[in-house]
């Protein structure tokens, strides 16, 4: 492919007069892997969400794969998609929150596979045959039946990656992850996060987490305010930030 996968241009979001999100440029290629770092309320959640428009932008564009997000051209004029278009579009990213919203009368495997099944009609014995793989592949294989009450948070955020990917996401959108969990489960999602980057997947990640950001980001983006205020290679901006809002959050986290 020749341009970016997902490309986003002059984003403007606002809450009534409330400016979130005031200009918003970013490139992510094929395979790359972005962190976005910054402190409470300077928008990175408003960010994700209008990537795949649970939140309409006020004004900028978002494209997958040259595509536009959430409106689509009909001769010269530019239409809202319809619901179904935005639906289909939407699942060709995965997103992960902080809470995990498995469904919570449903098994591991049963979560995994309810989407494919329904959404995609995938037959159910093969829906059963890749849930399983990508369960072994986050570490959940032995824990298929077990109902979500029954697991750490730890394993249900592993249950909920595996659960998108299972809908064969093109890019995977991750908005804090782990903040939600004991301090002793954040090691095992972020593992898995890892493996999934090693293994080629796209990923936007808003995260506190600045050794992942370290190991695994092939660009760092530092957010306040609304604005992109400074990014680039992990390395550079950690060790090196060149703005004052950078040094003082960076100074915060540690
Ligand atoms: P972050 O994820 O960086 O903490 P958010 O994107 O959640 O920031 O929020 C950015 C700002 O937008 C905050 O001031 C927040 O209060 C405001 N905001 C977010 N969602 C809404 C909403 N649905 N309605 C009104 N204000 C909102
Ligand atoms: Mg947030």
């Amino acid at each position: 492919m020749a341009g970016p996968l997902l490309k986003v241009e002059r984003l403007h979001k606002a809450f009534g007069t409330h400016e979130v999100l005031r200009g918003i440029d970013l490139e992510i290629d094929e395979g790359e892997v972005m962190c976005i770092v910054g402190p409470s309320g300077s928008g990175k959640s408003t960010l994700l969400r209008c990537l795949n428009y649970l939140e309409k932008p006020k004004s900028g564009a978002v494209f997958l794969k040259d595509e536009p997000i959430g409106v689509r051209w009909q001769g010269d004029r530019l239409y809202e998609m319809t619901f179904d278009q935005l639906a289909r579009q939407r699942r060709r990213m995965g997103m992960v929150f902080q809470g995990f919203h498995l469904f919570p009368h449903k098994t591991v495997l049963e979560n995994v596979i309810e989407a494919p099944i329904i959404v995609n009609r995938t037959p159910r014995r093969k829906a059963v045959e890749e849930a399983m793989a990508l369960l072994e592949k986050v570490g959940m294989k032995d824990r298929a039946h077990y109902h979500p009450a029954q697991l750490s948070g730890g394993q249900q955020q592993r249950t909920a990656i595996a659960r998108s990917l299972a809908m064969r996401p093109e890019l995977m959108l991750f908005d804090e992850p782990t903040s939600a969990l004991d301090p002793e489960l954040v090691g095992e999602v972020l593992a898995t996060m890892h493996q999934l980057a090693d293994e080629g997947m796209t990923m936007v990640v808003v995260t506190h987490e600045m050794g992942f950001a370290r190991e695994v980001a092939d660009e760092l983006v530092f957010m306040d305010e609304g604005v992109i205020v400074e990014q680039g290679k992990p390395a550079d901006v950690l060790l090196n930030p060149q703005h004052e809002r950078t040094q003082t959050f960076l100074a915060r986290m540690r």
